[in-house]
């Protein structure tokens, strides 16, 4: 899905995201693991707050393992419970029933010693769109495929899913906008597929793709499209060598710039060429602390 975001939508994501977080005892902030930082909500920090916090790093297999793991220490040392899941495929979704106990495992422990009787664990996804939110939510509800009425007290169209006998999740995700401010997490959200085509120009968006390769990847990058990279790595020969090899010709046999764009992007998105992490942890680890003492 796709949103537009104004600030009147993004006042009203937040109004509702803080009265569903009343509700849960854990958060499931769910993040893309090929940009973990750049697929986060900006103010997640402050609209979460203090709730205990379970970041997924969702897509884990189209991402880079080693960075995946690198930004996977990053948030743990920064008071989360991260894991890595593959919402499409269902895999390692018992470590996020791990961490979900992890989390609340205090406010448990307290009302245990309080002599309340012990319960599931009321959790909510938030992210922004195309993380995988809604992916997530039907693989945990077709474990059980049981949805509970509707609980007093509780706005009419909230219901919970019963995912086994421990975790009750909120079926309805609280979707955040995305950073839009800079730049480079546009491009990155957009090969990533998070964001619309027409908010980014997606020339750009593949000229920065095809640098990354370059320097991240040149090996992959000649052999899956079978062309020689040089001295000096000019783009538009590249796009001009890609366009040949492929065929992607106009009239009088010019090379059609926005097919090779395109291709570019659909290859990347859909993790063809190989699997990568466009937060590059080594790049951004001194801007982290940065940012936050702003
Ligand atoms: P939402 O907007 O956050 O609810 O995102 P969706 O659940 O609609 O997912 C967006 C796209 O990502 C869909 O095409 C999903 O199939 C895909 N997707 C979600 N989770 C994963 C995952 O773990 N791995 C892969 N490869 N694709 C995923």
């Amino acid at each position: 899905m796709t949103i537009q975001w104004f600030p009147g939508h993004m006042a009203k994501a937040r109004r509702e995201v803080t009265e569903q977080l009343k509700m849960v005892d854990v958060v499931f902030e769910l993040v893309d693991a090929r940009i973990p930082l750049s697929s986060r909500n900006p103010m997640i920090d402050e609209i979460i707050n203090q709730k205990p916090r379970v970041v997924i790093l969702n897509k884990k297999d189209m991402s880079k393992q080693s960075e995946t793991d690198k930004w996977t220490q990053y948030f743990k040392n920064e008071g989360f419970f991260p894991v890595q899941i593959d919402s499409k495929h269902g895999k390692h979704l018992n470590e996020l029933m791990k961490a979900a106990k992890a989390a609340t495992k205090d406010k448990f422990d307290r009302e245990r010693r309080k002599g309340l009787r012990p319960r599931a664990i009321r959790a909510m996804i938030v992210g922004i769109p195309n993380v995988g939110k809604s992916t997530l939510i039907n693989k945990l509800a077709k474990k059980t495929m049981a949805k509970t009425g509707n609980t007093p007290g509780v706005t009419k169209k909230q219901q919970w899913i019963k995912v086994g006998k421990e975790l009750e999740l909120l079926d309805t995700p609280g979707i955040l906008w995305p950073r839009f401010e800079d730049q480079v997490i546009g491009k990155k959200l957009s090969l990533t597929g998070a964001i619309k085509d027409s908010i980014v120009h997606l020339d750009e968006v593949a000229i920065y793709g095809l640098n990354f390769l370059i320097e991240n990847d040149p090996e992959k990058l000649q052999k899956f499209y079978q062309i020689e990279l040089t001295e000096e790595n000019d783009v538009v020969e590249l796009f001009d060598q890609i366009g040949k090899r492929r065929g992607m010709l106009k009239r009088g046999n010019e090379i059609d710039y926005e097919a090779v764009t395109e291709l570019l992007i659909r290859d990347l998105r859909n993790a063809k060429i190989g699997n990568y992490c466009f937060d590059i942890y080594e790049e951004m680890k001194d801007s982290l602390y940065e940012t936050k003492d702003n």
